[in-house]
């Protein structure tokens, strides 16, 4: 049995308000959003983390990128510019153990990230 969060997002189990769709990902706006602009992207395909990632799955999470260009662009974020961010494991801080990328935006960010 499937317990993962962002599965159960993905297999519409648990709602959320989607920013970008098609056959292989998804992106969607974090509930806990640290700034303006926060959605968090995953491949629809359960992958644990970037630790997990196979080279079968490179094409998958370069395209994933390809998307959140695309989104940045159509909420015309691109300009003034964006951070993506991935957390991996305990001390990269991740809490939701399906890979899922973090789009930034709308607001000026602090470097170095705490
Ligand atoms: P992580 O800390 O693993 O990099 O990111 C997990 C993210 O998922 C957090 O930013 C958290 O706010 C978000 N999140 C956790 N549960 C939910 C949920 O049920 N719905 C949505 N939309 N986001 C969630
Ligand atoms: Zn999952």
């Amino acid at each position: 049995m499937n317990d993962c969060l962002f599965c159960k997002i993905v297999n519409k189990e648990i709602p959320a308000k989607v920013a970008y769709e098609d056959e292989e990902i998804l992106g969607f706006y974090d509930i806990s959003p640290q700034a303006p602009v926060h959605i968090v992207f995953i491949p629809k395909k359960h992958i644990e983390s970037l630790d997990q990632l196979k080279t079968s799955d490179t094409d998958l999470i370069g395209k994933l990128h390809f998307n959140i260009a695309e989104t940045a662009r159509n909420l015309k974020i691109n300009q003034a510019g964006y951070r993506v961010v991935n957390n991996t494991g305990e001390n990269g801080g991740q809490t939701v153990f399906h890979i899922h990328f973090h789009l930034l935006a709308d607001r000026k960010l602090k470097w170095p990230p705490g």
